[in-house]
């Protein structure tokens, strides 16, 4: 299947504004990852070796959780981000910071088991994960830039551990787009699926 930019009928905002993006990578349908995180046995979370971009209001969403999420992380408060801070149109709020990384890791990763201690905090008390953890971590490994929703470096450069095998990236997080980016643009991208799926379908 061969790479192409698709523009989309029309921008497509998230739930809270922002990001839109109006463009596709066509390779969200063709490239592969393992999807079932949890159950992989030899990445070892390295996906969150870097911490993560999270908007403003996130941030803010966050530290309303400070007390539990200090007990359950062991990480006070003051240690979560960067502190450094950007203003960027494409995060909800218009500004971004980041996690922080400690011993080789988000300080967010379960350093006892696997996998992202925001999202076992929301599982734990019933909360959506979405309101709390990083949207740039739920569409991992999507992402968007300048209105274009396309694979996480870490798939354009073959990085990512389990880059290759099992389903397409969009069958991946198609859940997560909707979530955040609704079903209008869930269904364009599965009519777009559709399309490039048939033109690549070997000829009789
Ligand atoms: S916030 Fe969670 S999923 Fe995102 S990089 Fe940190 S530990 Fe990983």
């Amino acid at each position: 299947m061969p790479r192409v930019i698709h523009p989309l009928s029309r921008p497509y905002a998230t739930r809270w504004g922002a990001p839109v993006v109006d463009r596709v990578d066509t390779a969200i349908f063709e490239q592969r990852y393992f999807v079932g995180c949890m159950d992989c046995t030899y990445c070892f979370d390295s996906c969150c070796a870097y911490g993560v971009d999270v908007d403003g209001t996130n941030v803010a969403r966050l530290q309303e959780h400070q007390e539990g999420l200090e007990a359950l992380t062991g990480v006070p408060m003051e240690r979560w981000f960067s502190g450094e801070w950007n203003d960027d149109k494409e995060f909800p709020g218009g500004r971004q910071t980041r996690t922080r990384v400690e011993g080789g890791a988000c300080v967010f990763r379960n350093r006892q088991g696997r996998g992202c201690l925001i999202h076992k905090y929301a599982l734990e008390r019933g909360i959506d994960y979405h309101l709390l953890k990083p949207l740039v971590s739920a569409l991992f490994p999507l992402t968007f830039d300048y209105g274009l929703l396309h694979p996480s470096n870490e798939i354009q450069d073959s990085s990512l551990q389990c880059y290759g095998d099992g389903p397409t990236l969009y069958e991946g997080v198609r859940d997560e787009v909707a979530w955040y980016f609704g079903a209008d643009l869930v269904a364009e991208l599965d009519a777009l699926r559709q399309g490039a799926l048939a033109q690549n379908a070997p000829s009789t």
